[in-house]
Parts: structure tokens; C-alpha cells; sequence
């Protein structure tokens, strides 16, 4: 990991018909450094991802990648975003000529992720066939075939059974082991400890941020540390807890 920040908002700020749904957001992660950010639903967690992949134009501050910087994102969607009526393959072919692959290169990386994502005898089989697990597969493979340097990942196991949910994360480590900047949005508590650097959202605003051993003084697990930072902000509005 180097100290070059890779990802970054600074008092980001983004709303919604006069929903706040990010209110002035710092964040620096640095590249290589695998980042979960963990919040209940509404938090604000698929919004600062699409700021930073640069789906969304923020309303104030600055974030990083951002919109100048797409190319260097593999974004994964929450949800199943792939064409349920095209087969593995094809959803490939079409992922890759979106990123304006030639033939040649696509074929090759289709075949390297295929394996890498345990589907190559599952190529030919519609898309919308495939078990929760595999598609969430799928769309990671799909996300990652420009090589990008970074990679966002929106609550991505959210509904897998848990083996393919340990298949998934052996993925993540792969990718993270190769140098991908990882900022993974969960709302698992279990799932965010496993990353180097842990963000807690809340109502738009980071409540803390920093490793788990900072984030949980005394032994403390996550959960019962996310609560006392959710209390605390109760007591203090905008108090925002220690950085590392
Ligand atoms: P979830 O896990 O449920 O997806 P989240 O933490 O990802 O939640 P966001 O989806 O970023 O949270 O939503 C943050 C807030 O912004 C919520 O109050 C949500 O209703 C609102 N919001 C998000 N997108 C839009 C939109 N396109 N139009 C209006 N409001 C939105």
C-alpha cells in the first residue's frame, strides 16, 4: 500500500429534493487500501459511491475519482445489473465492448475471469439463470474486465447464502492482494471488519472513521462501537470522531 490517496471526498455534499443525503463527507483512502463503509439503510452509502465513480455530480465539495477519473473505476452496482436474456459470455462481450476492448483482449480476459470467478462451465447459461451468488460473480467480473485501479463495490452480498458470500470474498482478497484500491459499502458488520480501513455513515455524515482496532477500544465489537458513535452524534449534532 502507498500513501498516495486514491479515493477521496472532501466536505462532499449531495441532496435530494431536500434530502441530505451526504453532508460534507471526508474521506481519504489510500491506494491499494481495501475500505468498508458501513451504515444502515439510507445512510448515504450508494451515494457516496456514485459521487466517487462519478455517476453523480455532487452539489458541494470535491470527491476523487469523480467524473474526470471513470476510467479508472470498475463499479458494481448493488442489485443484479446485467441482461438476464444474454448468456455469461455475452454479458461479457458487452461489458467489454463498452469498455472498448478489441477482440482479442476480451477474449483473453473473458477466459482469465470466467476462472477467476469459478464460471467457466457456467459460460453458456442465461445470465438471469444463475444462482444470487453467481450473478453477484458475474457482475464482479464484469466490473474489473478494464482493469481498473480502483473498485466500488455496493453492498454486493447482500442476499448471497453465506458460502458463496466466503466464495465472494476470496474474490475481493485476490483483487485486493493485486493493489486494487477496494471501497466496499455493507451493511454487515462482520463483513466490514475484515477491511483495513472502516467508515461509519450515518444520516449522510461519516461518524467516525478508522481501522477496527481504533474504531473498537477495549475489545469492543463494531456494532456495539457504530451505536456509541450514533448515540454520541445524537448528544453533539456534527461531531464527527477521530481520524487514524
Ligand atoms: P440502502 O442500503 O438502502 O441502499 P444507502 O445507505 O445506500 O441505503 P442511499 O441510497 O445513498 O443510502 O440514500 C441516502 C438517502 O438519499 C436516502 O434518504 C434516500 O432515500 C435518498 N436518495 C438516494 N437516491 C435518491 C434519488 N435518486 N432520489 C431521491 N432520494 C434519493
Amino acid at each position: 500500500m502507498s500513501d498516495k490517496v486514491e479515493i477521496e471526498a472532501r466536505e462532499l455534499v449531495k441532496s435530494f429534493a431536500g434530502i441530505r443525503a451526504l453532508d460534507h463527507v471526508d474521506i481519504a483512502v489510500p491506494r491499494g487500501e481495501l475500505c468498508g463503509v458501513v451504515g444502515a439503510d439510507g445512510a448515504g452509502k450508494t451515494t457516496l459511491l456514485r459521487c466517487i465513480a462519478g455517476l453523480y455530480r455532487a452539489d458541494g465539495g470535491s470527491v476523487l475519482p469523480g467524473r474526470k477519473g471513470r476510467n479508472e473505476v470498475g463499479f458494481s452496482p448493488q442489485g443484479f445489473h446485467m441482461y438476464p436474456d444474454l448468456t455469461v459470455n455475452e454479458n461479457i462481450e458487452f461489458f467489454g465492448s463498452v469498455y472498448g476492448l478489441d477482440k482479442k483482449t476480451l477474449s483473453e480476459r473473458s477466459d482469465e475471469l470466467l476462472h477467476f470467478a469459478d464460471l467457466t462451465e457456467h459460460r453458456n447459461r442465461l445470465a438471469g439463470n444463475l444462482s444470487g451468488g453467481m450473478q453477484q460473480k458475474l457482475t464482479l467480473a464484469c466490473s474489473v474486465l478494464h482493469r481498473p485501479p480502483i473498485l466500488l463495490l455496493d453492498e454486493p452480498t447482500t442476499g448471497v447464502d453465506p458460502i458463496s458470500r466466503r466464495e465472494f470474498w476470496r474474490l475481493i482478497e485476490v483483487l485486493h492482494t493485486a493493489g486494487t484500491t477496494i471501497m466496499l459499502a455493507s451493511a454487515y458488520f462482520d463483513e466490514v471488519e475484515r477491511c483495513q480501513h472502516v467508515v461509519f455513515l450515518h444520516e449522510g455524515r461519516v461518524l467516525a472513521d478508522g481501522t477496527v482496532d481504533h474504531l473498537t477500544p477495549g475489545g469492543m465489537d463494531l456494532e456495539t462501537a457504530f451505536r456509541n458513535r450514533m448515540s454520541e452524534d445524537a448528544i453533539l449534532p456534527g461531531k464527527v470522531g477521530f481520524t487514524r
